[in-house]
């Protein structure tokens, strides 16, 4: 079977051939689908290529950061806020990092094997807000919400998030392989007094969340009430939760020494 293939040249073109996203098989980097394809486990019948669509773009040069779909996750090694670039710096390895799409990080499906998304964590951390189209048009809203919902309908635009002075703290714990996935990642950002805690944690469940009730107490084993660790084939939910505790206060700790 052959697929019908879609390069749009702009976004609006993008959205336009995306439309509410039936049949379409978005194509970022191809670091997660190509070897989908190649083992017959996706099957598309219309493929909408993004590489020359115009997102592959940071601008960071107001009081609003804005990172197009298709930029890769290696250039935000230079990312503007710390705390990105260092997440960013920690997945997988180099040569996924320059393939692998900031969009198509934050939509991909969950794996059963491992979980992905990493990204999510600090994005959450600085505020970040998805733009995105399909079904009912464009929207944007706050990062932790376009998580928690259906992903696969949407197209991923943008994301972005206000710039200010910030500090920062960020753990994670993965296996001792240059391609392992995260077993959890935290990250944590305020104001330079401390006051605007947020808290992401990705890596421990399908999708990166939020961690209201430890940005309340400010107590790290409330990490628990928002996340719900999972077994997967790179670490069972037990250990996650014995953890989980420990990297959310390791990020706290750091960020305490920074904000001081
Ligand atoms: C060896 C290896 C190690 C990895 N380690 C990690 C890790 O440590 N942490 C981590 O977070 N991830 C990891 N990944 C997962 C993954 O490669 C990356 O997270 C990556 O960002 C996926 O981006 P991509 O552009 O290659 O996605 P693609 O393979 O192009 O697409 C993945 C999915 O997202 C959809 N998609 C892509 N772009 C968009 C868009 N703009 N809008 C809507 N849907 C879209 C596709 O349709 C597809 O369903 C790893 C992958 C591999 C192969």
């Amino acid at each position: 079977m052959t697929a019908d293939v879609l390069v749009p040249t702009s976004a609006e073109e993008a959205a336009s051939f995306f439309g509410d996203g039936t049949g379409i098989t978005v194509v970022g980097g191809g670091t997660i689908l190509l070897p989908e394809i190649a083992v017959g486990r996706a099957k598309p019948e219309r493929a909408l290529m993004l590489h020359r669509a115009g997102l592959d773009v940071v601008q960071a040069d107001g009081d609003v950061v804005v990172i197009g779909a298709m930029v890769p996750i290696e250039a935000l090694a230079d990312a503007p806020d710390e705390v990105l670039g260092r997440v960013a710096g920690s997945i997988a390895d180099c040569e996924i990092r320059r393939t692998a799409t900031v969009g198509g990080n934050i939509a991909a499906p969950a794996a059963a094997d491992a979980q992905r998304g990493d990204l999510g964590a600090p994005l959450i951390a600085l505020g970040a807000r998805v733009r995105s189209t399909g079904a009912g048009g464009e929207c944007v809203e706050p990062i932790e919400e376009f998580l928690a919902g259906d992903r696969s309908g949407r197209l991923v635009l943008d994301v972005s998030y206000d710039r200010f002075e910030r500090r920062s703290g960020t753990t994670g714990l993965r296996r001792r392989h240059a391609h392992s996935y995260s077993i959890a990642t935290v990250a944590a950002c305020a104001r330079p007094d401390g006051s605007d805690l947020r808290i992401g944690v990705s890596g421990a469940g399908p999708a990166a969340v939020r961690c209201r009730s430890v940005e309340q107490s400010r107590d790290p084993v409330d990490v628990l009430r928002d996340v719900e660790p999972i077994d997967d084939a790179v670490a069972s939910s037990a250990y996650r939760r014995a953890v989980l505790p420990k990297l959310v206060r390791d990020a706290l700790d750091q960020l305490e020494a920074a904000c001081s």
